[in-house]
């Protein structure tokens, strides 16, 4: 096997300038004293094929990938193995390269939501869960949420274009039981003032100024908001649910789970309690910059 100085992990996409998760990995490589470094790899679609056909060699020095918009399904073209929940999703965000140089793809962003979901204390058992946007995020917690044993007991899905939601659940119902999912036309059609989750899988939030989708009198205290932006911290929905007394999260934990199980799979083993702080701690940090 090759020696290699440093082994390089990193995140591919475009454009991925403003990732937080060099912070997050190079924090644990450096407290686990592991000589590698991740690094950010923007690419243009056109230098995708070239950039895996590179992997391949077999003194490469790049052992994991994380993937991020817009190629989370685009990557499927070159993977050898896919593991049986980035089957199910059929977007992958997490790539193990090993020493054979297989390409084995795995979606950490899931089992990372429903990881810090379920630290936050919200059960999913049986509860009406109202989602806003059918992308890539939505997909994987739609998987997720569906292939779970304790179920929830409806999920309304409700985006700006409705061709995308009835792809996406007719998509994911040639996999598995998707009876659950209903798609919905409107956002009233979402029942948010019945619901007990209510997640927004939109950018909408992102910039400054950006509207909330509905009228305040639809949340409630009973209604956890979880709000997968995480930047800024406090969406205007955020602070909305906030003001009517509902409990609710951004989406730092998600973007945190999904990397330590993403560093997982890459260096194959548990990362400890005081590790996870670390890596948690740089990714707070790193937001205040
Ligand atoms: P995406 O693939 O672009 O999906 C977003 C969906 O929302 C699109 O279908 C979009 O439709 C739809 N949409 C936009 N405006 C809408 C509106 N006003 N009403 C209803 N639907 C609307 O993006 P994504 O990758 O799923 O990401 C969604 C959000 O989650 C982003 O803010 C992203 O940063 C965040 N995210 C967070 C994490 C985390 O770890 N915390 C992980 C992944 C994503 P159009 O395409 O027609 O605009």
């Amino acid at each position: 096997m090759i020696e290699h100085e440093k082994m390089l992990y990193g995140l591919i996409g475009y454009p991925v300038n403003h990732s937080l998760s060099p912070l997050m990995h190079n924090t644990a490589f450096n407290f686990l004293e592991v000589k590698a470094e991740y690094q950010l790899f923007s690419l243009k679609e056109e230098e995708l094929e070239g950039f895996f056909k590179a992997l391949k060699e077999e003194d490469s020095p790049v052992f994991g990938l994380n993937v991020t918009v817009p190629y989370k399904e685009k990557v499927l073209d070159y993977i050898d193995t896919m593991t049986p929940f980035a089957q199910k999703v059929q977007a992958v965000n997490t790539i193990v390269i090993n020493n054979k140089r297989e390409f084995i793809a795995y979606n950490t962003d899931g089992p990372g939501f429903l990881t810090h979901l379920t630290e936050l204390g919200f059960n999913v058992l049986n509860k009406n869960i109202a989602i806003i946007g059918a992308g890539g995020a939505s997909r994987a917690i739609l998987t997720v949420l569906s292939l779970i044993k304790d179920r929830p007991k409806t999920i309304r899905l409700f985006d700006i274009d409705k061709g995308k939601v009835d792809y996406l659940i007719s998509d994911l119902g040639s996999r598995f039981d998707v009876s659950i999912i209903q798609s919905v036309n409107s956002i009233d059609d979402l029942a948010i003032a019945d619901s007990d989750l209510l997640i927004n899988a939109t950018p909408i939030g992102m910039k400054a100024g950006d509207p909330v989708l509905f009228e305040k009198e639809l949340l409630h205290p009973d209604l956890f908001v979880y709000d997968l932006i995480y930047h800024p911290a406090r969406t205007a929905l955020l602070q909305m649910a906030e003001e009517v007394g509902a409990p609710t999260a951004n989406g730092l934990g998600m973007l945190f789970y999904q990397g330590v199980l993403a560093f997982q799979h890459w260096a194959d083993i548990q990362l400890d309690q005081e590790v996870k702080q670390l890596m948690w701690q740089a990714l707070e940090s790193g937001l205040k910059n």
